[in-house]
């Protein structure tokens, strides 16, 4: 089976996005009397860049609109004067089973490294902290007893609620039918439960009793605490978990945001239509226009975009990336544009909170040894305090290194998100103070620290989706909104994608390949094909739909 890697490859929607990306036909084509038309791209993060990029190679013109800046929600951010040191405020680890992700991360060139996560093989070491007991461990055999007793319990649950064998062999050999054999069992059983009915009521976890389902709570299966997603539907946990998103993660070396800037400078070659040399940037002059302020409806199916400066344009399709609150929130977009089914799935959508902190640090000193204990001074640290999850980033030797303080989500990151900057930073060395008495985490401290809540950015309102128990029909709406042959005329033509419309929200991979689901529904709207030895998803769509709960 090692020969069949895991990948985000469904579960419901297994359609093989990497195959389509490197197959030499391409991605389709656009009749010659359409190429050059204008496309709105709504959003410059990932998914917006992804789609432009794509249409632009087709021969259609992107014009991208952005209210905050290239990259959205892949946002390294640089420390002041800090040598190339910079924070990962949204994305930061990938796993590889994102495969389209790293098709574009390969085709511009950026290298990673592994990331720093709990007993990971490039983490030194790493200490978890629980009720006050601090236990520091290199490997998972160096904890008590009880946190094995907990993995197996969480691999049972896995085995007897949701067929894991079954589904991760049938995932790994893209085995389409036994996926959705499993997959659409599982969702018309399992819609209804939270991530914490679920453990509760399988039988590993009744039997160890409710300290094992705190310490799964605090540990998590691979990356951290999993807690504060208990409340979330247990369908979400199991995409990420069988399609590998949790495992083996990397670190994009240099920062990821460097992903939606290389492909905006990118020339791709070939290019239809547009003579060589044409990159994003190029059709933008370098920048993309001001954010969007209002979508409506305009004369022969087109739609009328206009910016907050209240520039207004035509376009003949237009893909929405943003998240998709901001459509009633903070733009005023015609609701004749979309079903009221929609708009109750897109008003229903859940985001998580997420606060990170960030500080630099004058050198990896977590490396020294402790002269008494001959442990590394400080270690990757998960605990029941306030910062929850803290993580060494190592830049080399005597190089200045960075330090994510705390990484939190929904009620966690919400204790940060009324304090200032200096005030996190006080109470995250406090906490930290607690796990390691004799450090001085501060006096390493160089430059200002770097924070992010995710849920006070008017650009975002939250940091990324995770779907309650019975949402699934919500996430079907969003998902199948590019299949749009049965829709009316009027509400024809604008697509949405990203991270909201994706099946696994959280992981840049559903941003990139929503964005490709956009593409070929654009291509379809304006008369184009793809090309036969390369199926899109919407040729693939009857026979992989994801499975339809009654309404
Ligand atoms: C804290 C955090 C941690 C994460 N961790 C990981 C991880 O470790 N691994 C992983 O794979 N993924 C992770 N993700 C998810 C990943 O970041 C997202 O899936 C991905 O970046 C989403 O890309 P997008 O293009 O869909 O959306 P966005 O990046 O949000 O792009 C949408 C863009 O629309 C813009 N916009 C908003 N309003 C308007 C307007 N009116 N007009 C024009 N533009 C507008 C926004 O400014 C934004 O740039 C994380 C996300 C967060 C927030």
């Amino acid at each position: 089976m090692t020969d069949h890697p895991i990948t985000m490859f469904g579960p419901d929607f297994p359609y093989a996005y990497d195959d389509y990306l490197r197959h030499p036909a391409g991605l389709g084509s656009v009749p010659a009397a359409v190429q050059g038309t204008e496309i709105a791209i709504i959003g410059a993060g990932i998914a917006g860049i992804v789609a432009a990029y794509e249409l632009m190679k087709l021969g259609l013109k992107p014009v991208i609109y952005e209210s905050d800046r290239i990259g959205g929600r892949l946002r390294s951010e640089p420390f002041k004067d800090g040598a190339g040191a910079f924070a990962e405020l949204g994305a930061m680890r990938f796993p590889p089973s994102s495969r389209a992700l790293f098709h574009y991360l390969d085709l511009v060139g950026l290298r990673t490294t592994g990331f720093p996560n709990p007993l990971a093989p490039d983490t030194p070491s790493t200490v978890i902290e629980l009720a006050g007991q601090k236990h520091v461990a290199r490997h998972k055999q160096d904890l008590p007893p009880l946190f094995a007793a907990v993995e197996r319990a969480w691999s049972a649950a896995l085995a007897e609620g949701a067929d894991f064998p079954a589904l991760t062999r049938a995932i790994r050999l893209r085995d389409v039918t036994g996926i959705q054999r499993i997959w659409h069992r599982l969702v018309e059983t399992l819609d209804e439960e939270s991530f914490s009915g679920f453990i509760a009521k399988s039988s590993a976890f009744r039997d160890l009793g409710f300290r094992a389902r705190e310490v799964f709570g605090q540990v998590g299966f691979g990356t951290g605490g999993w807690d504060t997603d208990f409340p979330n539907s247990i369908l979400e946990i199991l995409r990420v978990v069988a399609t590998g998103a949790d495992d083996e993660h990397r670190l994009v070396i240099g920062g990821v945001e460097q992903l939606p800037r290389r492909l905006w400078a990118r020339t791709p070659d070939p290019i239809a239509h547009f003579r060589s040399g044409t990159s994003l940037a190029s059709l933008h002059r370098n920048v993309p226009h001001p954010g969007v302020a209002r979508i409506a409806p305009a004369a022969d199916g087109k739609i009328a975009i206009t910016d907050r400066y209240g520039n207004q344009r035509i376009y003949s399709a237009a893909i929405v990336t943003c998240q998709v609150w901001l459509l009633s929130a903070r733009i005023d977009c015609a609701e004749s544009l979309f079903h009221h089914d929609l708009w109750m799935a897109m008003e229903r959508t859940h985001y998580m909170q997420s606060s990170k902190t960030f500080v630099m640090v004058d050198r990896p000193f977590w490396r020294d040894q402790h002269p008494a204990t001959g442990h590394d001074r400080m270690s990757m640290t998960l605990t029941d305090r306030l910062t929850r999850g803290t993580y060494l980033i190592d830049n080399g030797p005597d190089q200045p290194s960075v330090i994510c303080l705390s990484y939190t989500w929904n009620d966690d990151a919400l204790k940060w998100l009324a304090l200032p900057l200096d005030e996190r930073v006080r109470l995250m060395l406090h906490s930290l103070r607690q796990i390691y008495p004799d450090l001085d985490i501060a006096k390493h401290i160089i430059g200002a620290p770097i924070t992010v809540s995710w849920e006070s950015d008017p650009n975002f309102m939250g940091a990324f989706k995770a779907n309650l128990p019975g949402h699934y029909r919500y996430q079907r709406r969003l998902f199948s909104h590019f299949v749009q042959q049965d829709l009316p005329a009027h509400q024809r033509g604008i697509f949405l994608a990203g991270d909201d419309i994706s099946w696994t929200a959280g992981w840049a991979e559903g941003a990139v390949t929503t964005a490709l689901n956009a593409v070929s529904g654009v291509l379809r709207h304006l008369g184009g094909t793809s090309h036969p030895a390369n199926p899109d998803p919407i040729d693939r769509w009857a026979a992989l739909a994801p499975v339809r709960l009654s309404e």
